[in-house]
Order: C-alpha cells, then sequence, then structure tokens
C-alpha cells in the first residue's frame, strides 16, 4: 500500500463570483457563469472538508470576484459572499491576487479585506515573510522540507495603486513601452503580447526577497511550490496571459534546485508544460467558465517524489514526479 501523503490541499482558480446575468468573455466567445461560480465554490468546498485525512489547506488562485461588481457598487458584497463560502472551511485559505480583484480593490482595501493571507508574525527562521512595501507574497512550510512561495504578480501594475503614486508611473511607463496601442487591454501587433493592462509583472525587490527564499530552501533540502494569479511559462500558457517579466521569475526559479511546481490561474481553459529544468507548470481551468453541471477544482496530494492531482469537472487528474 503507498504511503500517506505528505500533506494534501485543494486549488481552485477564477471563481469570478458577481450576482448578474450570465455574460461572455471579452472575445465575446466564451460564457461566463457569474451567479452560478458561487454554488460551485460551494460545492468544492463541501467535498474538500469531507476529505480524509483533512486537507492542510485551500489555494485560491485570484480573480475570486468579478470586475463588473465594481461598475455596482456590489465589490464589498460580492467579496463577503465568496469569503462566507471559504469560511466553511476548517482549514486556511491562501489567496493569490488577481486582476479582478484589482478592479474592485485598491491594494490597501485588499490588505485589510480577508484576502490578505500573508502571515502577521515574522518566520522563526530563516529570509522575511515578504518582500518590503504592499506587495502581497510570502512563503510558509506546511511540513518539514516542503515550502510554498506565493508570488504577486501585480507588484508592477497599472490596477490598484493611486495614479500618482511612484509605483503606478513606473508600471505605466513600462507597459507603455511594450505597448503603444491606445487601448492598453490590448495585445494587437505586439512583439511581447503579454504586455497588456490586465496582466503584471514583478519588481526586482520581489525578485531578490523570492532569490533568498529558494537560496534558503536549497540549502535545507527543501521542496518548493510557488504559485501566483498569473502563469510564467509560455507552454502552459497563450502568449498574452503570462506575467509581463514572466521570464526574470523562471529565470530565479532556474538558478535553484528545489522548485518542483507552479500553480497559476488567469487563463481560464488552463494549461500544463513540464520545463527544461524539470519544473511543472500547471494552470488551472477557471470556474468561470465552467457550465453550472459540471465543476473546476482539485485536490492536490504531495509525496515525497511527486504531487498527484485530483481534478474534479473540468480539471483531468495528473501525476506531476519530481
Ligand atoms: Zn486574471
Amino acid at each position: 500500500m503507498e504511503a500517506a501523503p505528505r500533506v494534501s490541499f485543494g486549488v481552485v482558480a477564477d471563481i469570478q463570483y458577481a450576482d448578474e446575468e450570465d455574460g461572455c468573455d471579452f472575445l465575446g466567445r466564451r460564457r461566463r457563469y457569474y451567479r452560478h461560480s458561487l454554488r460551485l465554490l460551494r460545492a468544492a468546498v463541501e467535498a474538500w472538508a469531507a476529505e480524509q485525512p483533512p486537507l492542510a489547506f485551500v489555494l485560491q488562485l485570484g480573480d475570486c470576484i468579478d470586475g463588473v461588481n465594481a461598475r455596482r457598487g456590489a465589490a464589498e458584497g460580492a467579496l463577503e459572499r465568496v469569503l462566507a463560502a471559504l469560511r466553511r472551511l476548517p482549514v486556511p485559505v491562501h489567496h493569490a491576487w488577481g486582476n479582478h480583484e484589482l478592479y474592485n480593490f485598491c491594494r490597501n482595501r485588499l490588505a485589510s479585506s480577508g484576502l490578505n493571507s500573508r502571515p502577521a508574525a515574522a518566520p522563526a527562521a530563516g529570509p522575511p515573510a515578504g518582500p518590503p512595501g504592499d506587495c502581497h507574497a510570502y512563503h510558509f512550510s506546511p511540513a518539514p522540507r516542503l515550502r510554498f512561495v506565493l508570488l504577486d504578480g501585480y507588484d508592477l501594475s497599472v490596477l490598484g495603486r493611486d495614479p500618482v503614486s511612484p509605483r503606478h508611473r513606473e508600471s505605466l511607463r513600462r507597459l507603455r513601452e511594450k505597448n503603444p496601442n491606445e487601448n492598453l487591454n490590448s495585445p494587437a501587433g505586439l512583439k511581447e503580447p503579454q504586455f497588456v493592462e490586465f496582466n503584471g509583472g514583478f519588481s526586482q525587490t520581489q525578485l531578490d526577497w523570492f532569490d533568498e527564499v529558494l537560496k534558503f530552501s536549497d540549502e535545507n533540502q527543501e521542496k518548493v511550490v510557488v504559485t501566483g494569479h498569473l502563469p510564467i511559462h509560455p507552454d502552459a500558457s497563450d502568449k498574452v496571459c503570462l506575467a509581463w517579466n514572466y521570464e526574470d521569475a523562471l529565470s530565479v526559479i532556474h538558478s535553484h534546485q528545489c522548485v518542483v511546481c507552479f500553480l497559476a490561474g488567469h487563463l481560464h481553459d488552463g494549461g500544463y508544460c513540464l520545463d527544461s529544468h524539470g519544473v511543472h507548470h500547471l494552470t488551472l481551468e477557471g470556474i468561470i467558465e465552467t457550465p453550472p453541471e459540471s465543476n473546476a477544482f482539485g485536490t492536490i496530494y504531495v509525496y515525497d517524489d511527486k504531487m498527484v492531482l485530483k481534478g474534479r469537472g473540468r480539471i483531468s487528474d495528473r501525476v506531476m514526479y519530481f
């Protein structure tokens, strides 16, 4: 009989809840089930809560409420409904911040909301819990020799910060440099099509901190799972839905031995690749474009030599060896 997993955790991406009739994606091709997404989340919570042995935590990969809420003044109520559904879990939830969080809230509001999952206490040993400033990135260790790093792909972004702030100006300058389109959400004609407003990037400060965490993990023979809203590998995404400077994050990962997997959301169709350095990149299918009779969530079981994803609905099962 196979040994019990060292840790198991739930994963869900792009819930994009709104109390709205069904709509379409920005190309008008895909149906978005705004209201049903909350029902699908509740079904996921019920399934996770029944798992034995119990999960260690759940990872919510970002875009938990849709940007349409902002236009209707419904953001706080929608967020409360999503958080209430997640509060039925007896385990902590780690939240990545996506573009839709930032359509609804500024960073200061997010930092004081239930979506701020960065631990309040500094870790007893090792690198600082997160980079300095208002970046929602941190690391945690749910079991010996296993570490998770949550990255903030909107650390550089024109979303969620005051337009007069230096970080906003710097981000807008970088975006305009790569994207001359009048509509900054349009990738038309771009050499690097990920330079659109609905994506963002990693600041050098965050990358330096990330490097420090991975160095610590290398030295302590840890396995590391990295996660964030935006995919960072072109083979696990389309060309548009990547973090602006995904190559910088990849090169930090590839300069260390410890990273085994990168988990992302944002691309509702999902994606997967095993990269040239043996790192698995898994982009999870989003709930929002999942028909009400199906679902899109999963549980990942971590063993000494592999991660086993048990997917539900649109998410397939997968074994990722390392
Ligand atoms: Zn997104």
